[in-house]
C-alpha cells in the first residue's frame, strides 16, 4: 500500500440483533469486555482455570524478551488429559465425542470413554515405536477418527505433531517432514474422495526417498480404504496390528505449559511455508475459551460441526483442541460437500441434528451457486449458530448463509484469525453483538487489535489501513520452527512493538473492524488504494453472481486497472450485456472509481487447497504473464480454462 490510505467504499446498512433466546442464555455477556479491559492478564488467568492443571500456574505472562512470549510458564498440564480423560472422570464417559460420517456413508460413534481407550492405546503404541517426549511426528491422514486419536496420542506423550493436509503432494510432505525433522509418519492406505478411494501411502513412500527424510524410523498405517498398498518391511506398521493389541490404560504425564504441542505449516497462499510453533497451556486456554464464547457451546445439548480439514489450523483449534477440551459432541465428515449429491452437508445436518456449524466463505458461495433449492430440501431447523472463517465473507454470502441455512434466525459469527494466532481473535459474540454482515467487528475480550496507518498509528473511525495486534495473547505462535529471526522479521518488524498480520482492514464509524483482504492484494487505481474484497463483495451482491475474484492489472493510464473474474449463479446465463450490467452495478454500490475495466465470466476460480482464492495467478493472467507457482492449487486445469477464455489485453 502507498501512503494513501485504503479507500472506504462499501457501506452495509443491514443489522441483525442477537435472537432473544440466545442472548438470554449466552455463555458470555457484554460485561466480559469490561472485565478484560480492566485487567487483561487477570482475565486470561481466570480463563486458564477452565483447564485442569497438575500444577496451577502462578505467573500469567512473561513478556521480558519480546516478541518471545511465555504464558502460564510455571504451570504443568497434559493437553490430552484435558481433552478426554477429565470428561470421563467427571461422569461424561457416555457422551458422544465424535459422530464420524465416512464419504461412502459408513459411520462410527465414539464416546468420550471410547476416545480415552483409543487415545491411550495409540499413546502406548507410539511409545513402543520409540517416540519420546519432544520427538516430532508427521501426520498425513484423511478426515477419519484416527486423525484426532493420533493428534491426542502425540499430545499425551509430549511429542509435537505436524499435520500435513492429505491433498498435498509427496514434495510438500517431504519438505515438511524434513523441516520438522520428524521421526514417525502416521498415514493411511487412502481415504474416500469424490466417491473414489484415493491413495495416500504412495506419497509417503516417495517423500521418504528424499535424503532430508532419512531420519524417519517408522510409518504407522491406518487401513481405511482396503486398497492395495506398497509396503516396506521393518519400517511400515499397520495401525490395527500395533495399536489394537495395546493396553487401554495409559497414565498421562504433565508437561510444562510452554512444551511444544504442534508445528503447522501455513497454507502457502503467499510464499514458502512457515512452520508455525504452538505450545500447550496458553494455546489450550484460548482455544477452549474462544470455542465456548464464540459458539456459545452447551456441551450437554449442542451438536457441533466444523467442516474444515484437521490438516488446517481450523481443524486443530476447532475440531480437536477447542471442542474436545470443552467436552463437545461433534460431527467429523470425511468427504466433499457434493458427494454423492449437492445436498450432502445438509443431509448430515439433518441426520445428526447439528446445532452449530462452522465453515468457510468459499463453501457458502459454492452453495449459493448450486441454488437455494438444495438446502431447502432438508430439515435444518436444529441449527442455532453459524460461523465463518478463512476469508472475508461478502455481505451477500453472509445474508444468504443466515437466510438459507440459518432459517433467517441464527446469528452468524465471522471469525478472523490465522494459523499464527492459534485461535479466534476478532469476532462478534452471538448473544451480545448486533451483527453487521461482512464484518468481524470486535476483538474478543482479552484481545487487543487495531487498524494503523503507514507509521503504525491507529487510524480514525471511518478509515482504512493495516490490521495489527497490540498486546500478546495466550495462543500466539511462539516462533517459526527453527528460525527465530524469520519470526521477528515476518511479524514484528513492519510496526515495531506490534504484530502485523498481513491483512488490510478498516474501522467503520462505530469503530468496528472490517477485514479487506491481504495487503499484497490491494489495488492502486488512479491514486486510490482499493480493496479487492470490497469490489468482490459488490459483484457478489448482484443477483447473477455467486463468486468473484478481483485483481489489479498494470495499466498505462490508471497505474492499475481492475480486472474481475466472476462465477455466475446456477440460473444465470452469460450474455452480451453482462459485463456492462455488472460494471454499472459496482459503480452504483461503490462509486465509479471501483468499476472493473474488464470482466470475465469463468466456470471456476483458482483456489488453494484450503479454499482461498489465489489472486496472484489471476494477476498473472490479466497481465499476460507466465503463471507463477501453482503447486498449492486444488486444480491446476482451472488456470488453463481461464487463460483460454482470456482475450489478450486491450
Ligand atoms: P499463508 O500465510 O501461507 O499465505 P494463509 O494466510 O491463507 O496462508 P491461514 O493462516 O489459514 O493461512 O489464513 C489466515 C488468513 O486468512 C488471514 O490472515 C486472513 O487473510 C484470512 N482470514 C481468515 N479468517 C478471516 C475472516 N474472518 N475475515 C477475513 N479474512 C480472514
Ligand atoms: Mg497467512
Amino acid at each position: 500500500m502507498s501512503k494513501e490510505s485504503l479507500a472506504n467504499l462499501l457501506t452495509e446498512e443491514r443489522r441483525f440483533a442477537p435472537p432473544a433466546e440466545v442472548a438470554a442464555d449466552a455463555n458470555i455477556t457484554a460485561a466480559a469486555y469490561e472485565v478484560a479491559a480492566e485487567d487483561r492478564l487477570g482475565f486470561w488467568a481466570e480463563q486458564a482455570r477452565r483447564l485442569s492443571w497438575e500444577q496451577e500456574p502462578t505467573e500469567t505472562l512473561d513478556w521480558s524478551n519480546p516478541p518471545f512470549a511465555k504464558w502460564f510458564a510455571d504451570g504443568r498440564l497434559n493437553v490430552a488429559y484435558n481433552c478426554v480423560d477429565r470428561h470421563v472422570e467427571a461422569g461424561h464417559g457416555d457422551r458422544v465425542a465424535l459422530y464420524f460420517e465416512g464419504e461412502p456413508g459408513d459411520s462410527r460413534v465414539l464416546t468420550y470413554a471410547d476416545l480415552q481407550r483409543e487415545v491411550s492405546k495409540a499413546a502406548n503404541a507410539l511409545t513402543e515405536l520409540g517416540v519420546a517426549a519432544g520427538d516430532r511426528v508427521a501426520i498425513y491422514l484423511p478426515m477419519i477418527p484416527e486423525a484426532v486419536i493420533a493428534m491426542l496420542a502425540c499430545a499425551r506423550i509430549g511429542a509435537p505433531h505436524s499435520l500435513v493436509f492429505g491433498g498435498f503432494s509427496a514434495d510438500a510432505l517431504a519438505t515438511r517432514i524434513e523441516d520438522a525433522d520428524a521421526r514417525l509418519v502416521i498415514t493411511a492406505d487412502g481415504g474416500f474422495r469424490r466417491g473414489q478411494p484415493s491413495a495416500l501411502k504412495p506419497a509417503v513412500d516417495e517423500a521418504l526417498t528424499r535424503p532430508g527424510a532419512a531420519r524417519v524410523r517408522s510409518v504407522l498405517v491406518v487401513r481405511r480404504t482396503g486398497q492395495e498398498t506398497p509396503w516396506t518391511e521393518g519400517r511400515d506398521v499397520w495401525w490395527h496390528e500395533l495399536v489394537d493389541r495395546q493396553s487401554e490404560e495409559h497414565t498421562p504425564q504433565a508437561f510444562e505449559a510452554e512444551h511444544p504441542l504442534f508445528i503447522l505449516y501455513t497454507s502457502g497462499t503467499t510464499g514458502k511455508p512457515k512452520g508455525i510453533l504452538h505450545t500447550s497451556g496458553g494455546y489450550l486456554t484460548q482455544t477452549s475459551f474462544t470455542h465456548h464464547a464464540v459458539f456459545d457451546l452447551k456441551p450437554e445439548t449442542d451438536v457441533y460441526w466444523c467442516t474444515a480439514d484437521v490438516g488446517w489450523v481450523t481443524g486443530h483449534s476447532y475440531i480437536v483442541y477447542g471442542p474436545l477440551s470443552n467436552g463437545a459432541t461433534q460431527v467429523l465428515y470425511e468427504g466433499t460437500p457434493n458427494t454423492p449429491h449437492n445436498g450432502r452437508w445438509w443431509e448430515i445436518v439433518q441426520k445428526y441434528h447439528v446445532t452449530i456449524l462452522y465453515t468457510a466463505p468459499t463453501a457458502i458461495r459454492t452453495c449459493m451457486k448450486w441454488g437455494d433449492d438444495v438446502p431447502a430440501g432438508f430439515d435444518l431447523s436444529s441449527l442455532r449458530i453459524l460461523g465463518s472463517v478463512g476469508e472475508p465473507i461478502n455481505p451477500e454470502a453472509w445474508v444468504w448463509y443466515r437466510k438459507h441455512i440459518g432459517g433467517d434466525r441464527t446469528p452468524v459469527v465471522d471469525t478472523w484469525w490465522q494459523t499464527e494466532t492459534g485461535a479466534v481473535m476478532i469476532s462478534p459474540l452471538p448473544g451480545v453483538t448486533v451483527a453487521k454482515p461482512g464484518s468481524a467487528q470486535v476483538p474478543l475480550p482479552g484481545i487487543s487489535a487495531t487498524v494503523v496507518d503507514d507509521e503504525g498509528r491507529p487510524v480514525a473511525n471511518g478509515s482504512g489501513g493495516y490490521l495489527t495486534l497490540t498486546e500478546p495473547w495466550p495462543s500466539m505462535l511462539r516462533t517459526i520452527w527453527g528460525d527465530d529471526q524469520r519470526f521477528v522479521d515476518t511479524y514484528w518488524s513492519r510496526f515495531p512493538g506490534q504484530y502485523f498480520a498481513g491483512d488490510g482492514a478498516k474501522k467503520d464509524d462505530d469503530g468496528d473492524i472490517w477485514l479487506l483482504g491481504r495487503v499484497d492484494d490491494v489495488m492502486l487505481v488512479s491514486g486510490h488504494n482499493i480493496s479487492t474484497t470490497e469490489v468482490e463483495s459488490a459483484l457478489v451482491s448482484h443477483p447473477k453472481v455467486a463468486e468473484a475474484a478481483v485483481v489489479g492489472a498494470t495499466d498505462p493510464q490508471t497505474t492499475q486497472a481492475i480486472c474481475a473474474f466472476v462465477m455466475l449463479r446456477g440460473t444465470a446465463a452469460e450474455d452480451e450485456g453482462l459485463a456492462d450490467e455488472l460494471r454499472a452495478h459496482v459503480a452504483k454500490e461503490l462509486g465509479p472509481i471501483a468499476k472493473p475495466k474488464r470482466i470475465l465470466a469463468v466456470d471456476e476460480l483458482p483456489k488453494t487447497r484450503s479454499g482461498k482464492i489465489m489472486r496472484r495467478l489471476l494477476r498473472d493472467v490479466a497481465e499476460n504473464r507466465e503463471l507463477g507457482d501453482v503447486t498449492t492449487l486444488t486444480d491446476t486445469t482451472v488456470m488453463e480454462l481461464i487463460q483460454r477464455k482470456m482475450p489478450s489485453a486491450p
